[in-house]
C-alpha cells in the first residue's frame, strides 16, 4: 500500500514555530509523535473532552494507546478555575517534569483549558493540539490564546503559549452534533469576509458544507493559513491595525453583546458571530466604507449552513450597548469595530457614531 503523505502548514514565530496537520485519519501520525516522545524518554498525558472519549474511543485508544488521561466535562463551564486546579493536580500525580507534553483533545473549551494548565505547569511545559470540533480545527487550536473564565467574565486569565504542533483528523467531525459544526462553519466564512475573498467567493458557490463535504479538509487548511498568517504577524494581539490579530474579532463586538444580554448559552458563539458579521458588514455600508449590495449574499451562505442572520426573539437595545461598552474591545471608552472596505479587505475603526451602530442594531430584531 502506497504510504500516506501529509503536507502540514507551517506557523513561523522562530523558536516557537510549528506544524499543522490537517488530514483525515491522523491517529497513527499521532501514534508515532507519541512514540518518538517515548524514545526520548518524555513523559506525555492526554487531556480529552468527556463527550468525544464517548464518541470517539477508538480514534483516542490508536493515537494514545493507554497512556494516563483525564476527562474533561464538555461545556464552556469547564472552563474554569476549579477545572484547571483539577488538571493542574493530574499532570502534578502523573510525575510530569518540564520535559513531558500534553496532548490535548477536544474543541476550544480542551484546548483553551488545557493550553493554559501546559502554559502554567512548572512555568510552561509543551502541548499539542488535537482540535476535534470545526471551530477548533479553523481558530482555537492555532496561535496560542490560551486561559480559562472567571465568573467576572470570558478569557479573563489566560496566557500566549504556542502548541509544538496541531493534529487536525477531519475524520473526527463526522459525530459533531451538525449545530456544533454550524457555528464552525461561521468562523469559515468570516475568514472569507475579513481577508480572502477567494475562499469567500469559493463558500458562496458550493452547496451546504457537511462534515462529509470532500472539500472541507481544503477550506480548514485555508483558514488555517489565514490565521497563521495573521498570528505570525501580530503574536500576542498588539497590533490594532489592518492586518493584526484583531481583525479576528470581525462581527465579535456585535456577537459577545448578543451572548452577554440573552444569556450565555442561548446561541452558541459561532450563530451569535453569524448575526454579528450581517451587524458588521451593515455598519460598513453604513459608514459608506463599504459598497451597498454584499448583504443578500452574506445571507444566503449564513442561512444554507444553518446559521442566524437575525436575533430568534428580540433583544432591548440598551442592555446590548452597554454590554458593547463592557467589551474588552472598548479602549479608552471608544467603541472600535472591525469594518470591512471591501470582500476580504477589513481594518478597525475607532470613533463609529453611536447612532449607526443603534440603526445597525436594528436591522436584525433589536428593539
Ligand atoms: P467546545 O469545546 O465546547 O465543543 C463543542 C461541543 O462539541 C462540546 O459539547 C464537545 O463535547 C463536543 N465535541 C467536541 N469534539 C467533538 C467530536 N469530534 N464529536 C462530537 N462532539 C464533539 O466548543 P468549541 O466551539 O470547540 O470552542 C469554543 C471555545 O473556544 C470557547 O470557550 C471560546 O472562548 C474558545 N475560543 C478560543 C479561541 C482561541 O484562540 N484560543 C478562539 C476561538 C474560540
Amino acid at each position: 500500500m502506497q504510504e500516506k503523505v501529509v503536507q502540514p502548514l507551517r506557523v513561523e514565530l522562530g523558536e516557537r514555530s510549528y506544524e499543522i496537520f490537517v488530514e483525515r485519519n491522523l491517529s497513527g501520525d499521532i501514534r508515532r509523535m507519541v512514540e518518538s516522545l517515548c524514545e526520548s524518554n518524555r513523559r506525555f498525558v492526554v487531556l480529552a473532552d468527556e463527550q468525544l472519549a464517548t464518541l470517539q474511543s477508538t480514534f483516542l485508544t490508536d493515537a494514545f494507546g493507554d497512556c494516563p488521561r483525564l476527562e474533561l466535562p464538555s461545556g464552556e463551564t469547564t472552563k474554569s478555575l476549579e477545572k484547571l486546579g483539577l488538571v493542574l493536580d493530574f499532570l502534578a500525580d502523573s510525575k510530569l517534569d518540564r520535559s513531558a507534553c500534553v496532548f490535548v483533545a477536544g474543541g476550544g473549551v480542551t484546548g483553551d483549558l488545557g493550553g493554559f494548565a501546559a502554559a502554567s505547569f512548572l512555568r510552561g511545559i509543551d502541548f499539542i493540539q488535537v482540535p476535534t470540533t470545526l471551530l477548533a480545527m479553523v481558530d482555537s487550536s492555532v496561535g496560542g490564546k490560551t486561559g480559562i473564565n472567571l465568573s467576572a467574565g470570558k478569557n479573563l486569565v489566560g496566557a500566549f503559549h504556542q502548541p509544538r504542533a496541531v493534529f487536525a483528523d477531519v475524520d473526527l467531525l463526522a459525530s459533531l452534533p451538525p449545530r456544533e459544526f454550524a457555528a464552525g462553519m461561521a468562523e469559515v466564512i468570516k475568514y472569507g469576509l475579513l481577508g480572502d475573498r477567494e475562499l469567500y467567493e469559493r463558500l458562496l458557490k458550493s452547496e451546504t458544507l457537511t462534515a462529509t463535504s470532500p472539500e472541507i479538509g481544503d477550506i480548514i487548511k485555508r483558514c488555517c493559513q489565514n490565521k497563521a498568517r495573521i498570528v505570525e504577524g501580530d503574536e500576542r494581539e498588539t497590533d490594532s491595525g489592518v492586518g493584526g490579530r484583531a481583525m479576528l474579532n470581525l462581527g465579535h463586538t456585535f456577537a459577545h453583546a448578543i451572548e452577554a444580554v440573552a444569556g450565555f448559552g442561548e446561541y452558541l458563539h459561532g450563530e451569535a458571530v453569524a448575526i454579528g458579521m450581517v451587524c458588521a458588514l451593515r455598519l460598513s455600508e453604513k459608514l459608506k466604507f463599504l459598497a451597498l449590495g454584499h448583504g443578500p449574499d452574506l445571507e444566503v451562505l449564513l442561512g444554507r449552513q444553518g446559521l442566524p442572520t437575525v436575533l430568534r426573539a428580540p433583544l432591548a437595545l440598551k442592555p446590548l450597548l452597554n454590554a458593547m461598552h463592557s467589551d474588552k474591545k472598548v479602549k479608552g471608552g471608544m467603541l472600535r469595530f472591525v469594518v470591512m472596505d471591501a470582500v476580504g479587505v477589513s481594518r478597525v475603526a475607532e470613533d463609529v457614531p453611536l447612532s449607526l451602530v443603534e440603526d445597525t442594531w436594528r436591522t436584525i430584531g433589536v428593539s
